[in-house]
């Protein structure tokens, strides 16, 4: 099989909801991928940071087979021990009693959040320019990006954005009327965007004054992305009264999570809200597996020491098309001096790295939590050669 002809049977089969995507990959391991003709890429985007422990990691093969043998998809007229025990160490990890709706995905995860904050008998929300939360309809109302929403309007009404970062904006745009203001503490799609020191810190004070909920989204950032379980708890003084979850949570499963504290917690009643899938213990054993070996193989600790790593490395090659890199953890943009972030992604696919570019100027990466010294090394070595690839030449540096 080629990679041309994978390519070609996708384009017959496939809806076009993405673009034709550039690679055909057949099978992983660790942060090493290979495409259908056997060439291996490292892997620094990880799935858009669903895959915390890379691919294949000894510990999720075995939970998944262990769990899917005893005792696979169950309706949610039952439950199953992993769903409780998911949830009992995500609350344990969050360090405060609350409840967990499982679902299986982050639009999923966003769209519960939205039915809680309208079960306050509110309807206004707040969300910011240029945030991402997925392509539901209610999760898409509350994304701050035209160009994704422009075609499905109208969408569900009632919700004001504010530019990222300006708690002065925000201050302005939350009234006694509003149900929740929703925030990702960092930007990841928008081009991995960290807002000012304090922001999440105000936007918890002016919520709490006129009684609206403060939803975090920490599809992208969260179980340990940023190097805390969850990014807000690197903040002083914050504590949300909703996070969602997805991604990495599920360590290359689909599962999402929507978890509530305090009165958030009580809003959602029989009848109000469920999916089919929602808390499958196959995910739920995968969930578990992803934070026991986050927390056994020490790997928040990794994420911080890979990320300086990482930045150092990058900002230390002194290239010309390098502006400085942004981020938290194992989230990082490389903001570059030109607008060449598609040029660099193809040409770091062409010497066998796997990145994106989710802004013209920003390329993102998102590798395994346990990334290893010898991977960042490999990465910091073929970067220079990538941006003199993707610039033609002519802005290498020092
Ligand atoms: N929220 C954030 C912050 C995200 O980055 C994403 C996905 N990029 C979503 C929500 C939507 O998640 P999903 O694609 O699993 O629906």
């Amino acid at each position: 099989m080629s990679n041309q002809e994978l390519t070609t049977r996708w384009q017959g089969a496939l809806m076009n909801n993405y673009g034709t995507p550039r690679l055909p990959l057949v099978r992983g391991e660790g942060v090493r991928v290979w495409d259908a003709e056997d060439r291996q890429y490292l892997d620094f985007v990880g799935g858009i940071a669903t895959n915390a422990l890379g691919h294949a990691h000894p510990a999720i093969v075995e939970a998944v087979g262990r769990q899917i043998a005893s005792l696979g998809h169950i309706s949610n007229f039952f439950m199953a021990e992993p769903t409780v025990a998911l949830a009992e160490r995500l609350l344990q990890l969050f360090g405060r009693d609350g409840r967990v709706f499982f679902c299986n995905s982050g639009a999923e995860a966003n769209e519960a959040a939205f039915k809680i904050g309208r079960l306050t008998g509110r309807t206004h929300m707040v969300a910011t320019e240029g945030g991402f939360h997925g392509r539901t309809m209610g999760a898409l109302a509350l994304t701050g990006q035209p160009a994704k929403q422009d075609p499905f309007r109208p969408l569900p009404p009632d919700v004001t954005h504010v530019p990222y970062g300006d708690a002065q904006a925000l201050a302005a745009a939350v009234t006694e009327e509003t149900a929740l203001v929703i925030i990702e503490p960092v930007q990841g799609e928008n081009g991995v965007v960290v807002p000012p020191p304090g922001y999440l810190k105000a936007a918890r004070a002016i919520t709490a004054a006129t009684g609206a909920l403060l939803v975090l989204d920490e599809v992208q950032t969260g179980t340990g992305r940023t190097g805390t379980w969850f990014a807000y708890q690197a903040h002083e003084g914050v504590l949300p009264d909703v996070v969602t979850l997805a991604k990495q949570l599920g360590g290359g499963l689909p599962l999402g999570a929507t978890v509530a504290f305090g009165r958030a917690a009580e809003l959602l009643r029989p009848g109000h809200h469920g999916t089919t899938f929602g808390g499958n213990p196959v995910a739920c054993a995968a969930g578990l597996a992803v934070l026991d070996t986050i927390e056994n193989e020490g790997l928040l600790e990794n994420v911080k020491r890979q990320s300086e790593r990482l930045r150092d490395g990058i900002e230390g090659l002194g290239h010309g098309l390098i502006d400085y890199v942004r981020g938290a953890g194992l989230l990082l943009g490389i903001v570059l001096t030109e607008p060449l972030a598609a040029q660099v992604q193809q040409a770091a696919q062409e010497a066998g790295f796997l990145v994106n570019a989710p802004a013209p100027d920003v390329v993102r990466l998102m590798p395994p939590l346990n990334l290893r010294d010898a991977e960042a090394d490999a990465l910091l070595s073929a970067l220079p050669g990538i941006l003199d690839a993707a610039s033609g030449d002519g802005l290498s540096g020092a």
